[in-house]
Formats: C-alpha cells, structure tokens, sequence
C-alpha cells in the first residue's frame, strides 16, 4: 500500500502529519484527554515507552503552549528503548523501563518530587505467538505500574495501554485497590478491530501500608500481595478456596461521535492532495537490518 492510499484510508494518519506528530497514536492520548481533562493542571508527567515521541509532543503543547504558567517548574521526561529525536521541553532517557536504574534516572530529574501523571503507551515486539504476545505485553504494563507506584503522587493518574484479554478483568481488581477509579476507555483514533484499549486509572490513593517495589522478577501475585487479589495457587485448599468477585471496569469511548473513524475509509481528500512525508523518520527501527539487506539484494532466498 502507498503513502498516498494510506493517507486516504487513515485520516489519523494524514491528519498527524498536517499536525506535526510523529505518529497518529497522538490522537489516542488528545482523545482521552478531552474525555478526562488529566492534562489541564499538572507539572511533571512521566511519558513511559514514548518512542518515536508523538505523546510527548501532545504533553509538550499541553503544558508549555496550552498553559504557560509556571513554566519553570514544569517537567516532562519521556523513556523508551529506542533513542528518540529530540523534542521541545521534554527530556529523553533511552532505557528500559523494567530496569531498577530507569527508575533512578527518572527520580533524580524530579529532585525528589512526585509526578502528577504517568501514562505508558508501551508495546513489545510481537512474536505473533499470541499467548506469548499478551504475557510480555503484561508483563510490561506491571513494570509501568511498578513504576508508577514509586513515581505517582496521591491523587495522580495513570494511563497505560492494555489489550482486552481473558484475564483483563483481574487487572482492573488490582487496579482498583490502588486508585480511586478505573475506567477502561477507548478512543475513536484506537481502531475497532484492534483489541486496544486505554485504562484511565484516576486518584491514586496507595493503602497506608503500601511499600512502592519495581522488580521485574517479582510475579503479579507478590506484587499485590496483602491485597487479597490473585489466582489460586498450589498452597491454596481448594475447599477453602473462593474466587474474589472480580471488577468489571466502566467502558467509554472517547473521541465524540463527530470525529473521525479509524476504521473507514474517506473519499472526501481532495483528488490533487499530496502525500506528506512523515515528521520524523524512525531512529533506529527493529526493521532497518531487514531493510538494509533487502537494498542489497541479501533478503531473498536462494533458490
Ligand atoms: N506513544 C508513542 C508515540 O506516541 O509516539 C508510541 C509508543 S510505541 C506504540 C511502543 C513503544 O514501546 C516502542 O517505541 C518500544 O520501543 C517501547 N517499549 C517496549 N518495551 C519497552 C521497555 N521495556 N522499555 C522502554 N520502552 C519499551
């Protein structure tokens, strides 16, 4: 598919690029933002797996151009594995954020402040091995949240993406018993087809004897330990045994109804519309070994 079909059959697509962003997932996070209104009074925000940085940029407008009170005092600081080009008021760490020593560097740009929103758009390689696919993918929202208990001041909120799974509803338990309320949303740019959504987790409120922890050995079980909120084990009786009543969480769709579906193709672009070239071309892709070999001719087999 060319640039231009594709620019036809996703308006997110076009429409990032008529607006400077990186990436249409940007639209994802204004969506939700328009919905919750957790962007309009905070000071330092952490942007977890933000590569190639279109949610940074949102935070960026968001908190320098939106509102320009308090500038000094503003702080956003975006992490990913893959190095990101710069971008206006938000300072860049390349690292891992299931890594102890991320937590560090971020806490140290913060001079021992609290951040008032962390949101984490992350998302791992998929092998297309599809129960693998959705551990590692939770195994990375734990680590953000991991990472959110030892960053988040009480009151704050996290955003993080999640895909709507078999066990989805055990996260919104455990979710619950850290924060006010948990609302899983879905934004009109996120397509229906896609089993994306976004859990919007507002008023973090840790029970008093919460100890904030970022292990990434450490299971999901241990993590919540106390809370009374887990699987059964191999230690558990079986008669003794009752399965807590789960949280459904509440589901928005966010976006309004007048904004544009991502999953339908409009034929309103004007027949003389260009393409546009991307703001900002990847860094360093996971596909640029690939790419390279097929140029020289080295990605065919032989015959
Ligand atoms: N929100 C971003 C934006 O708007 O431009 C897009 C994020 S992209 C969908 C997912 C990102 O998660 C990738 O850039 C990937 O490198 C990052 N990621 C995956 N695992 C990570 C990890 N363990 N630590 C840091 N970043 C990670």
């Amino acid at each position: 598919m060319g640039k231009s079909s594709k620019d036809k059959r996703d308006l997110y697509y076009r429409k990032a690029k008529e607006e400077g962003y990186r990436a249409r997932s940007a639209f994802k996070l204004l969506q939700l933002d328009e919905q919750f209104h957790f962007l309009d009074n905070v000071t330092r925000v952490v942007d977890l797996c933000a590569a190639p940085g279109s949610w940074s940029q949102v935070l960026s407008r968001r908190l320098f151009e939106d509102n320009v009170d308090n500038k000094a005092s503003k702080r956003i600081v975006a992490v990913d594995l893959q190095p990101m080009f710069p971008i206006d008021n938000v300072t860049t760490i390349q690292a891992d954020i299931t890594h102890p020593k991320t937590l560090n560097k971020i806490m140290d740009l913060f001079e021992g402040e609290k951040a008032d929103f962390v949101c984490s758009d992350g998302a791992p390689d998929v092998t297309g091995l599809h129960d693998l696919d959705e551990y590692v993918q939770q195994q990375l929202i734990l680590s953000a949240l991991q990472l959110t208990t030892c960053l988040l001041r009480k009151g704050g909120v996290f955003v993080a993406k999640i895909f709507r799974g078999r066990d989805i509803d055990m996260l919104y338990s455990q979710l619950s018993f850290l924060f006010e309320r948990v609302v899983c949303a879905k934004p009109r740019s996120s397509r229906g087809t896609s089993l994306e959504s976004f859990i919007v987790c507002l008023g973090y409120r840790p029970p008093s004897n919460w100890k904030p922890r970022l292990d990434v050995n450490m299971s999901v079980e241990d993590f919540f330990q106390g809370c009374d909120i887990g699987r059964l084990t191999l230690n558990d009786e079986l008669p003794s045994y009752c399965e807590e009543p789960r949280s459904i969480a509440e589901f928005i769709s966010c976006g309004g109804l007048d904004s544009f579906d991502s999953d339908a193709t409009y034929h309103d672009v004007p027949a003389n519309s260009t393409a546009l070239d991307p703001v900002q071309p990847p860094t360093n892709p996971p596909y640029k070994r690939a790419l390279e070999l097929k140029r020289q001719g080295k990605l065919t087999r032989a015959v």
